[in-house]
């Protein structure tokens, strides 16, 4: 049991629908909770289970390795349900490597990416001895050689390439394009694949790649493998056969019916790898996925503290903010928001929290039954890239997370 309120709590009814990878569900506030202060988090962690579960249906037949990514929620009772099912774990800083320590995530299950490591963060995952380092310039490769050398250890490493595929997705969620910041280009990667092999204390295991985040179009996914496939074809005429290839994450998911599709379909992305990516005999296939595990588990619980009505518009206005969920002011990405205690007629309301920008706007033009002073409301889909974006601007204090579902 995770809180007191574990047992009474706000309940998702998952029906499985058979022959379908999509659940159905739906969501109700328990009276326990209802008197919980808000704004909170709210983790189912049942939901949490399913989808692990369906992950790993999917995943372990075809034969691939997950690891979870750390940065789309660090809660230790989620990442304690993740590592438990035998997750790896892909960190982005000095922070998530030792949080995944804490968790029990071994070392041998934990890589490190990121664009800037700062030397600090090296020497602590060096001295973890965590499983790879995923390296994304020549000037990193010098610093985690030189560093790795000072620990008088060898550092396993994986490239990260940028392999110029368009993610069709957010502008600031995608990555794998020529004009991001991250990766080695393709036309560098030989170059840099041949400098790596002459520096002494690091070992080129594999390669990685990650093009961006909430990816709905598979076909990306095919597109990533052929680019894979011409990469390791050319590698190989190199001399270079290596024995892991990581294909990062990005796997999207149900924003604007949470309800319909609780649990991604994991069986379409797999499949998209297994029919289009190309192993070099006895390679290890990874794969980073952090939103499409959590996200949907997580819910922001907020009270309306008022109802301003204005020639325009009315607006809504919240006790939660950008600085509980900052994705619509950052992306302005959509969340599916719910009033949770009125059944009347439903109005349009600008949703808005109560900071001090005019981006602390959860969305414009909500259809909402007929809201007041009071009224719960649920934004779902909040699990990923919530609580760990959220900020203490305003001097607002940090909300609250509680746990249901066994
Ligand atoms: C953020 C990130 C991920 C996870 O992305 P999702 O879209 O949440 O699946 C995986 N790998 C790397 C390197 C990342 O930076």
């Amino acid at each position: 049991m995770e809180t007191g309120f574990s047992f009474l709590t706000l309940r998702h009814k998952l029906e499985r629908t058979p022959g379908r990878s999509s659940y159905t569900m739906s969501f109700q506030l328990s009276p326990a909770l209802q008197a919980q202060p808000t704004p909170f988090y709210h983790y189912d962690l049942g939901l949490l289970d399913q989808t692990l579960t369906a992950l790993q249906q999917a995943a372990e037949p075809r034969n691939f390795l997950v690891h979870y990514a750390l940065k789309a929620n660090a809660n230790l009772p989620v990442l304690e349900r993740i590592k438990n099912r035998g997750l790896g774990a892909d960190c982005v800083s000095g922070g998530e490597v030792q949080r995944a320590l804490e968790a029990g995530f071994t070392p041998d299950h934990i890589v490190f990416a990121g664009v800037g490591k700062s030397d600090a963060e090296i020497n602590l995952a060096l001295a973890a001895d965590i499983w790879c380092f995923n390296a994304e310039s020549v000037e990193e490769l010098a610093v985690l050689d030189a560093l790795a050398g000072a620990q008088n250890r060898k550092a396993r490493v994986a490239l990260r390439v940028n392999p110029n595929v368009d993610a069709y997705t957010h502008p600031h969620i995608t990555t794998g394009l020529a004009a991001n910041k991250f990766g080695i280009s393709l036309t560098d990667l030989p170059g840099v694949v041949a400098h790596l092999s002459s520096l002494p204390n690091l070992e080129l295991v594999g390669l990685h790649a990650h093009i961006g985040s909430q990816i709905t179009n598979l076909q990306v996914f095919a597109k990533l493998s052929e680019r894979l496939n011409e990469l390791q074809t050319s590698l190989s005429d190199q001399g270079y056969n290596l024995p892991h290839l990581n294909v990062g994450g990005g796997l999207g998911i149900n924003y604007e019916q949470p309800d319909e599709q609780a649990i991604p379909d994991f069986e379409g992305y797999f499949s998209m790898f297994e029919r289009h990516l190309i192993r070099r005999p006895g390679q290890q296939v990874h794969v980073e996925l952090g939103r499409a595990l959590v996200a949907q588990c997580g819910t922001l619980i907020s009270k309306v503290l008022y109802v301003k009505q204005s020639q325009q518009t009315n607006f809504a206005i919240l006790d939660a903010g950008m600085t509980e969920l900052m994705r619509p002011a950052l992306y302005g990405s959509y969340h599916y928001i719910q009033n949770l205690s009125s059944h009347s007629a439903e109005q349009l309301y600008d949703v808005v929290g109560p900071i001090c920008e005019s981006s602390d706007t959860f969305r414009k033009g909500v259809l909402l039954p007929e809201t007041q002073r009071g009224d719960l409301v649920a934004i779902r889909s909040a699990g990923a890239y919530g609580e760990v974006m959220s900020s203490g601007y305003n001097l607002r204090e940090k909300a609250a997370a509680v746990y249901v579902g066994e």
